[in-house]
């Protein structure tokens, strides 16, 4: 078994095809799916494919990307999807400095007030974070001394923030870029992290494995992202389908 902890299935790349592409997945081993929302529409769209489909879940958030745009009375809605069944994580919530989409004080002020909903409803959160190492720490360290749960999806950043990242208790999330020939320093952080902290991803339909890139990505790609990192790792595709897809139900009561 495998799970894609972070796909974007409700884009409209997914349109033309997206029973299909879910078929596949299930085929390549992927029984479960986490769609992750980036925006209002995303988490109507996401709780919308929880009800069609019984292996994919959702996570509810607002992409820091959007952290100008998202006004009060969008915002008080959040609370309530939370209390779905089939909501299993907070996000995608974080910081974003690489393309400052939003303002970064507005974004700081979102990732503030959904780690405060991520403490309030006991879910994981899954954090976004791009050139903003230092103010994601920050944030995630000025909960009062609550237990702050979650995983730094899509990771690529440095070894220093992977660690405290890590002594924080959260997981670390690759996906398909691990493949990309210029990935020399994301591959040694693949061995790095502990097999009990480790979540595979695709982020799709962003970041297609080297050899399809430019392509639109899919669920069904954990399967050779799970052997790709199994051969970095130096063990069993086996080892690592039941590594990372038992930590993904434990930190996501996936059921
Ligand atoms: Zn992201
Ligand atoms: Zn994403």
């Amino acid at each position: 078994m495998l799970v894609d902890t972070h796909a974007h299935l409700d884009f409209s790349d997914f349109d033309p095809d997206r029973k299909e592409i879910i078929q596949k997945a299930a085929e390549a081993g992927v029984k479960c799916i986490i769609n992750v929302s980036s925006d209002l529409r995303g988490c109507l769209a996401s709780l919308e494919l929880t009800k069609k489909y019984e292996n994919i879940f959702a996570a509810i958030g607002i992409h820091p990307h959007g952290a100008a745009q998202i006004n009060e009375e969008d915002l008080q809605r959040i609370p309530g999807f939370l209390k779905n069944k089939k909501v299993v994580a907070v996000g995608e919530v974080g910081l974003d400095y690489y393309r400052n989409l939003s303002p970064q004080d507005k974004q700081r002020e979102l990732f503030s007030r959904f780690i405060g909903l991520s403490l309030d409803s006991q879910l994981p959160l899954i954090i976004h974070s791009r050139e903003a190492e230092a103010d994601t720490l920050t944030a995630l360290k000025s909960c009062s001394g609550r237990d702050i749960k979650g995983v730094i999806h899509c990771f690529s950043g440095s070894r220093d923030f992977c660690q405290e990242c890590l002594d924080l208790g959260l997981s670390i999330s690759f996906t398909c870029n691990v493949t990309y020939k210029k990935s020399d320093a994301l591959r040694e952080l693949v061995k790095y992290v502990p097999s009990n902290r480790l979540l595979l991803e695709t982020d799709c339909p962003y970041l297609s494995p080297e050899g399809l890139r430019g392509k639109r990505n899919e669920p069904a790609n954990v399967r050779p992202l799970a052997q790709f990192i199994a051969d970095l790792r130096g063990c069993s595709f086996e080892e690592i389908a039941k590594n990372t897809s038992d930590n993904a139900i434990s930190l996501f009561k996936l059921e």
